[in-house]
């Protein structure tokens, strides 16, 4: 089961596709995540990537492709994995689909949520700094510093900042649409409502995905 979660920032891809993944026992890979663990570690990936996250602008496809395919390719992806922000361009769409000859991704889940309602979350947002899970500030107890997860440091993301959001959102929808287009012309593509519940979300998830089981 090879399946791939698309939705602009802040529309619960991180949260829905972690719990996807422990409910299904799939490996979870965020190209988010992997690039600030370079960051976290100061490797040469990680200082190459940083001057385009700062901005919020894409880090550059053949490296961005690079480092994904090397990690889809280790043993733990042979039964499948969940991929969450990549795709993130047609090109990486396209990189993936030839790199995937056993087997193609299967479904593509579609988070939809509306411009207004994203900017209210990311500003509300903060993540942890160990395990990258992102938590809404008023969905926490107050002054919570601890991930309630891994006890990691919780902060917020330097693009999550509202300046930095609206522009990642000017980046990322031309680029959503294309992909959607893609897929669903691949006939993958299943469209969820993100304004529900996060259960509500799930559950729907979990659903499209046990269809095709
Ligand atoms: P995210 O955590 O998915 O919002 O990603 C944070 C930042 O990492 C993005 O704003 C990009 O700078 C970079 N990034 C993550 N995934 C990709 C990707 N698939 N292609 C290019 N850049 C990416």
């Amino acid at each position: 089961m090879r399946l791939v979660f698309l939705g602009l920032a802040g529309a619960g891809k991180g949260t829905q596709a972690l719990v996807l993944s422990e409910t299904l026992g799939l490996p979870f890979i965020s190209s988010g995540d992997m690039f600030r663990y370079h960051l976290s570690q100061n490797t040469e990936l990680g200082l190459l990537a940083k001057g385009y996250m700062d901005k919020g602008e894409l880090v550059p496809d053949e490296v961005t492709i690079r480092m994904i395919l090397d990690r889809i390719g280790q043993e733990d992806c042979r039964k499948g994995f969940i991929l969450d922000g990549f795709p993130r361009t047609l090109a990486q769409a396209q990189a993936l689909d030839a790199a995937l000859d056993s087997g193609p991704v299967n479904r593509v889940l579609y988070i939809k949520v509306g411009e207004e309602e994203l900017v209210r979350r990311l500003a509300g947002r903060i993540s942890c700094r160990k395990c990258g899970t992102p938590y809404q500030l008023d969905l926490l107890p107050p002054n919570a510093s601890e991930c309630p997860r891994c006890g990691g440091e919780l902060y917020q993301r330097a693009d999550d900042q509202p300046d930095v959001v609206r522009r990642r959102i000017q980046v990322q929808w031309p680029e959503i649409h294309g992909l959607a287009n893609y897929y669903a012309g691949q006939k993958k593509l299943v469209e969820i409502n993100g304004e529900q519940s996060v259960e509500q979300v799930g559950a729907d998830l979990l659903k499209t995905v046990n269809g095709r089981i």
